[in-house]
Order: structure tokens, then C-alpha cells, then sequence
């Protein structure tokens, strides 16, 4: 029985398991002559069960467990470095894909959370000058097999020391509504109850704030969280910080924030990295409440990472929790988030493929 072509994984090779929708796998069972209910099982052995061979499906024919060997393969992702922080709570994967551009994912540990910070795209091409991913340029986009891989290998590691994931931050490397529609697909394999089966409100999507990805969620009337990558309250400077600005200044953003908010009834979180003398002062917090007045929001204010060849530094304490004060004072619903994993170089922004330089002046 023949594959039918839009399984088919590149130039004619294997196909890749993980990138198929649920259809599509019930297509692949049908083309191996095969009853469609033996892609519930096999997608229960590999989204729940978290097979990484198909020797493992053992409610499965021995001929079908080898004939699909034959044809497909579970994941494409090879572990290269793992590294945890001091503290045990965060641990950072280098993988490598096979075309040999790496990508890092970070497992967060909280009390009760188990978090996983994905990546979409190999590298980023919008090039915020704080972010080193941003640094080392744009690569490519990842397949949905390869985001769906990075949350399947935590998975296994939780599952060995009796864990379960919590939730998933679209926030690695990578511009998410760039790459939306392996993103959405992979969403799709995370949210489906015969697959990952997680709600969607225990996955948040972050964005640099490219408004017609904010759109598209807001149709959807999607329950994911939904972040934006803020860090300045005027077109002037979020310009020089977020380079996507230009395209869609804040007054176009915000709408769309609006928007999201009246459609989904979900509250949007900002993200807001505060940076030395540059995006730190109390009256830049007074800026941002005007702008954010009105709105279902939550802030979260964090003093930017340090990266390499970075002149910026983030914000000493005294004025993070000034700026938070402000905020407070404005009625502006704010947390201040002390990164994780700092120490491996696994926080906000500090994730990357290879060396690249900041323009920071
Ligand atoms: N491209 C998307 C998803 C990546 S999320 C986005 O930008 O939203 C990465 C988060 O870390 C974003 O909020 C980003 O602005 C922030 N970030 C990048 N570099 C940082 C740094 N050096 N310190 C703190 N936060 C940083
Ligand atoms: Fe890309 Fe986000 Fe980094 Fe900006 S902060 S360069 S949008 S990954």
C-alpha cells in the first residue's frame, strides 16, 4: 500500500509522526490497510504513554509495528547538552535538528507547576537588540513536529520521576505568529484529548506583538494565554527595543489587544523587561498605565538578563520595585519576576543557536 504524498516527509523520506493532524494519522493508518481506530492507538502510545519506538505499542500487530517503522518516524530531535541550574529548578536542552541547526528548550520546575518553554523558529528574525536570540538572525521555521518533540522529551523525564507537565510558554526562541501555522498545529496536538490532551488555558503564546497573529487568536475566540513582549510605552522607544514596532505601532496594537480581550474574555498579559536608565523611570511606569488603562491586563516587570555583547544592564532593585509601585498606584495589576536559570544562561532572551553581536548603543 502506497503513502499518499501529503504524509510524505521531505524529499520522499520517512514520515514525520508528529507533524501529522489527527486526520492525517488516521490517513496513514487507512494507507497501511489498516482500521482507522489504530491511530487513537497509536497516537494514545505516543502522545500519552510517550513511546519513543514503535517496539513499545505492544497492543499493536507486530507487522503494522514494523511496517510503520518502515514508513515514519516518532522524532527527529537529538539531545546534544542538558544542563541544570544550581538550584535544580530549571534545566536547559541544546537540541540539535537534522539539518543540523540546533535549537534550546527549558523545563521550569515551580511548586506545583511544571513549565516548558518552547521554540518556534531556529533563531528570530525581528532582532530585538536585548534578546540574543534575536542577535544571531533568522534560520528558519521549525516543523510541528519539531516544537510538538521538545515538550514530548520533558515529558518522558517527567513522567520517569512521577511529574506531570502543567504548562507550556511559547516563549523560547523564536517569533510564534511568524511560524503560526506549525505553531497552531502544534497546539492542536497539545490541546487534542486523544493526543497531549492539555487545556488550552495552560498554554500561553508570546509575541513581540504582531497584530494580525493577535487577530487570528481573537477570531478563534482560543482560550490560550496570550503575552506581549511590551518593554516601552511610546512609539519612540519600543521602536529602538522591538523593531516589529514600526509595523505595527502601539495605537494598532493595543486595538488589537482590545479586541482580544472583548472576544475571549481573557485577560493579556505584558511582558516588560526594565533596563537601566532607559525604560525604567517612574514616569515611564506612568506612561504605561495610561496606555494600558482600561484594559483586562496583567504586567509582568522583569530586569533584563544579561547577554553577550550587550551594553544594557537591567534595572538595580530600588527601581524595579519603584516602577512596580507606580504601577500599583495607577491600579495596574503588576508582578515583578525574578528570572530562573539564569546561571545556564536559560532566562528570557538568553536562549540561542549560535554567537552573534548586540547593536545595543
Ligand atoms: N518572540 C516572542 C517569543 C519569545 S519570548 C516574544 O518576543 O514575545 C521571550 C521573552 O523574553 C520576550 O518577552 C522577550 O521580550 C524577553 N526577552 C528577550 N531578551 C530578554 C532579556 N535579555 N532579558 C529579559 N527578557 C528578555
Ligand atoms: Fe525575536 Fe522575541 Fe527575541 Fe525579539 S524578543 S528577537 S521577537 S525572540
Amino acid at each position: 500500500m502506497r503513502i499518499p504524498d501529503h504524509l510524505e516527509g521531505d524529499a520522499g523520506g520517512k514520515v514525520a509522526l508528529l507533524d501529522l493532524t489527527y486526520a492525517e494519522l488516521e490517513d496513514l493508518a487507512l494507507s497501511l490497510g489498516q482500521p482507522r481506530y489504530r491511530a487513537a492507538q497509536i497516537a494514545a502510545w505516543v502522545y500519552k504513554h510517550l513511546a519513543s519506538d514503535f517496539k513499545e505499542m505492544h497492543n499493536l500487530p507486530l507487522a503494522l509495528r514494523e511496517r510503520l517503522a518502515e514508513v515514519s518516524e516518532i522524532g527527529r530531535l537529538t539531545p546534544l547538552e542538558e544542563i541544570t541550574s544550581q538550584d535544580g529548578l530549571t534545566r536547559k536542552v541544546l537540541f540539535s535538528l537534522p539539518d543540523g541547526h540546533t535549537i534550546e528548550s527549558v523545563l521550569l520546575h515551580y511548586k506545583r507547576r511544571h513549565t516548558i518553554c518552547l521554540s518556534t523558529q531556529v533563531g528570530c528574525s525581528i532582532g530585538c537588540p536585548f534578546c540574543a536570540t534575536g542577535q544571531a538572525g533568522f534560520e528558519r521555521d521549525l516543523s510541528p513536529g519539531e516544537i510538538v518533540e521538545q515538550v514530548l522529551y520533558f515529558a518522558r523525564e517527567l513522567q520517569g520521576t512521577g511529574q506531570r507537565l502543567t504548562n507550556l510558554v511559547f516563549m523560547g526562541m523564536g517569533e510564534p505568529f511568524l511560524n503560526w501555522e506549525a505553531t497552531w498545529k502544534a497546539v492542536q496536538a497539545f490541546t487534542d484529548p486523544r493526543r497531549f490532551g492539555l487545556g488550552a488555558r495552560h498554554i500561553t503564546i508570546s509575541t513581540a506583538g504582531f497584530v494580525p497573529g493577535i487577530e487570528a487568536l481573537a477570531r478563534e475566540e482560543s482560550q490560550l494565554g496570550l503575552a506581549i513582549s511590551l518593554h516601552a510605552a511610546n512609539d519612540e522607544l519600543r521602536e529602538r527595543l522591538v523593531p516589529l514596532n514600526r509595523r505595527y505601532p502601539l495605537e494598532v496594537l493595543m486595538e488589537a489587544c482590545r479586541d482580544y480581550v472583548k472576544r475571549t474574555g481573557r485577560r493579556v498579559t505584558f511582558e516588560y523587561a526594565l533596563i537601566e536608565g532607559l525604560n525604567d523611570s517612574p514616569s515611564h511606569a506612568q506612561e504605561l498605565a495610561g496606555l494600558l488603562s482600561g484594559l483586562l491586563c496583567h504586567v509582568n516587570l522583569i530586569p533584563l538578563n544579561p547577554i553577550a555583547d550587550c551594553a544594557w544592564r537591567g534595572s538595580p532593585k530600588d527601581a524595579v520595585l519603584a516602577f512596580q509601585r507606580e504601577l500599583r498606584k495607577e491600579g495596574v495589576p503588576v508582578t515583578v519576576r525574578m528570572d530562573r536559570g539564569l546561571d545556564i544562561q536559560a532566562g528570557c532572551g538568553q536562549l540561542r543557536s549560535r554567537r552573534g553581536t548586540c547593536q545595543a548603543k
